[in-house]
């Protein structure tokens, strides 16, 4: 479940995130039940097509994310990671792979993986499935593979100082190669790293910029954070 909106009389407007897509449905079941139809909530679902939109007619409970409720570092980022998927996966098409990546996110920020690890990863993961996953080890414009010291966040990857241009961010070695594990690493191989701070930081505000760049919308969650 991403998102909830009153309509008229009883109904509301739920968006769900399901294998097959983005979902939008209106809901009639009765107050009682409301409790499960709460954002950042695993459900079981079944739909009657209506006029319009498809109807819930029964729901059942899947789980919960009780921890992220109560942290409220985490359920920000839990909140963009459920917008980051509105905007990458906007429509009703078949997606099991970017549905079992945002149900992984969120159990293991639910788990308790470092949140700043956690999102970068997750974002670079979400980008590669939408095939734009970006270019470290050559030089985007020239394919050069050394003196890759600078980003483009417009070209999508690594620079060469001579292809460096205007706008490019500095990309030490270091971040480079962070950028480059968490493209290919695995949740158990990212619970078991140790980068150091400054890495992760200069992580965060590079994919920032980069997710930013593709999708301007999510600003409100990024600005001052990233
Ligand atoms: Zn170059």
């Amino acid at each position: 479940m991403l998102r909830r909106q009153p309509l008229r009389d009883t109904q509301e407007l739920l968006v769900l995130f399901s294998p097959r897509g983005r979902i939008d449905c209106v809901s009639r079941i009765s107050a009682k039940r409301m409790g499960l139809l709460e954002p950042l909530t695993c459900i079981r679902a079944h739909l009657r097509l209506g006029r319009s939109l498809p109807q819930l007619d029964e729901v059942s409970l899947d789980r919960t994310y009780a921890g992220l409720l109560t942290d409220y570092d985490r359920l920000h980022w839990a909140g963009y990671l459920l917008n980051l998927w509105l905007e990458a996966f906007p429509g009703e098409i078949e997606n099991n792979d970017a549905y079992r990546l945002l149900r992984l996110s969120l159990d293991s920020l639910e788990a308790g993986l470092r949140a700043e690890w956690l999102v970068s990863w997750c974002e670079l993961q979400a980008m590669r499935l939408l095939g734009s996953a970006p270019q470290l080890r050559r030089c985007v414009r020239c394919g050069a593979e050394q003196s890759l010291n600078w980003f483009s966040v417009a070209a999508g990857g690594a620079l060469c100082s001579a292809c460096r241009g205007t706008g490019a961010r500095p990309l030490a070695d270091g971040l480079r190669d962070w950028l480059a594990f968490l493209q290919r690493a695995n949740l158990l191989r990212l619970a078991a790293a140790r980068p150091g701070e400054e890495v992760v930081a200069q992580g965060r505000e590079l994919i920032g910029a980069w997710i930013l760049y593709a999708f301007p919308r999510l600003e409100r969650f990024l600005k001052g954070r990233a």
